[in-house]
C-alpha cells in the first residue's frame, strides 16, 4: 500500500477518495505579505477558503491538492487550519511558481542546491512543521522555458528521482510551453507517469495535446470557469473527445480555483466576472455544470469519473512508490 502525506500527517493512497487536483485555498505574494502584512484579511481568507472547501466536501470532494509553491503564498498552518475546520484532507506541495524571476538566493547557487531545498520540504516537513509536501510544482508561462524557468524545472526533476514524489508543472498551451517541459523531465530520467501537464485543457488542439500524452504523461483539464483562456463549451468538447479516444485514465479535471487571490485589486476582478472572462469559478462548478454537461452528451459514464477523480490522481501522486 502507498503512502501519501496530507498536510495532517500520512495516509494510506487509497483513502484519498475523490480529489479536486488543482486548488488554492489561498493565493499571496509572499514578500509583499511579509512586508505589509496589515493589507491582508486573514480571517476573511480564511473563511473563504473554509467555504470553498466545505462546498466541495457537500460534493463528495475527501481531498484537494493545493497547487500552491513559494511565490503563491504556501503557508502550512493556513493549510492545516483549513483542513481541521472542513475534515477535507489536504496536499502540499513544494517547488517554486515563477515564469522568470528568481531571488539573488537562488541565482547564485545551482540546480542541486535549489532541489535539496524541495527533497527536505519532502522529506522533512515545510515551514518547520512536520507536515510534508507530497508532490513538486514548477511552472513555465508566456515568457516560455526562460534560464530560470528551466533550472526550477531541473531542480524539481532531481527532488522528484530522489523522493519519488511526482511533478506538476503549469504550462501555456498558447506558448507550447508543454514539449519542452516534458523533454527537461525526461533528460533528467523522470518517468512520464509522474509527470502532469496542468492546465494542457487551455487548448482544444487536439494534435498539441496527443503529442503530450504520447510520452506518457497526465493531463490537466484544470481551469474550468476561467474562460479567458478557454471557454467551458471548447474545455468540455476537447474532454469529450479525449475521452472517446481512450484518453481517460491520463485526465485529472479541476478549476484551479484560488478561495483568494491579491493579483489584482477587487474591482478588476469584478470587471473579469463582468466581461464573463471569469464565469462560474469556484471549487464546484466541475459537479455542478461539467459533469451534467458531459453526461448529457453521452461522453461520460460514472466509470470514468471514478477513473478521473479517484484513480488518476491517487495513480499520479503514488506514482514514484
Ligand atoms: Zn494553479
Amino acid at each position: 500500500m502507498a503512502t501519501v502525506e496530507t498536510v495532517e500527517g500520512p495516509i494510506d493512497s487509497t483513502d484519498l477518495g475523490t480529489v479536486l487536483p488543482h486548488e488554492h485555498l489561498r493565493v499571496r505574494d509572499d514578500a509583499v505579505a511579509a512586508q505589509w502584512p496589515d493589507r491582508y484579511d486573514e480571517d476573511a481568507e480564511l473563511e473563504a477558503a473554509v467555504e470553498a472547501v466545505r462546498a466541495a466536501a457537500d460534493r463528495g470532494v475527501r481531498t484537494i491538492f493545493d497547487a500552491g509553491p513559494m511565490f503563491a503564498g504556501r503557508n502550512v498552518e493556513f493549510m492545516q487550519r483549513v483542513a481541521k475546520k472542513t475534515g477535507v484532507q489536504i496536499v502540499a506541495c513544494t517547488g517554486i511558481y515563477t515564469y522568470d524571476y528568481l531571488p539573488h538566493y537562488f541565482e547564485n547557487r545551482d540546480v542541486d542546491a535549489m532541489a535539496e531545498l524541495f527533497v527536505s520540504d519532502i522529506e522533512h516537513g515545510i515551514q518547520g512543521s512536520d507536515a510534508k509536501a507530497a508532490f513538486l510544482k514548477c511552472a513555465a508561462d508566456a515568457a516560455g522555458v526562460t534560464d530560470n524557468v528551466e533550472k526550477v524545472h531541473r531542480a524539481v526533476a532531481r527532488a522528484s528521482l530522489k523522493t519519488g514524489a511526482p511533478i506538476m508543472a503549469h504550462s501555456r498551451p498558447a506558448s507550447n510551453t508543454g514539449p519542452r517541459q516534458v523533454e527537461i523531465f525526461l533528460e533528467e530520467g523522470v518517468d512520464p507517469a509522474s509527470i502532469q501537464i496542468a492546465h494542457t485543457g487551455d487548448t482544444d488542439d487536439l494534435d498539441y495535446i496527443e503529442r503530450l500524452l504520447d510520452t506518457g504523461v497526465f493531463i490537466g483539464m484544470d481551469r474550468y470557469g476561467l474562460e479567458m483562456f478557454l471557454p467551458m463549451d471548447r474545455r468540455n468538447a476537447t474532454v469529450a473527445e479525449l475521452l472517446r479516444r481512450g484518453y481517460a485514465d491520463r485526465m485529472l479535471i479541476s478549476q484551479d480555483f484560488c478561495a483568494t487571490i491579491d493579483w489584482f485589486p477587487e474591482e478588476a476582478v469584478e470587471g473579469l466576472v463582468g466581461q464573463g472572462l471569469v464565469r462560474d469559478w469556484s471549487m464546484t462548478l466541475v459537479f455542478d455544470q461539467v459533469l451534467p454537461a458531459l453526461r448529457e452528451e453521452g461522453a461520460l459514464s460514472d466509470e470514468h469519473v471514478g477513473t478521473i477523480f479517484v484513480d488518476n490522481p491517487r495513480r499520479w501522486l503514488a506514482a514514484g512508490q
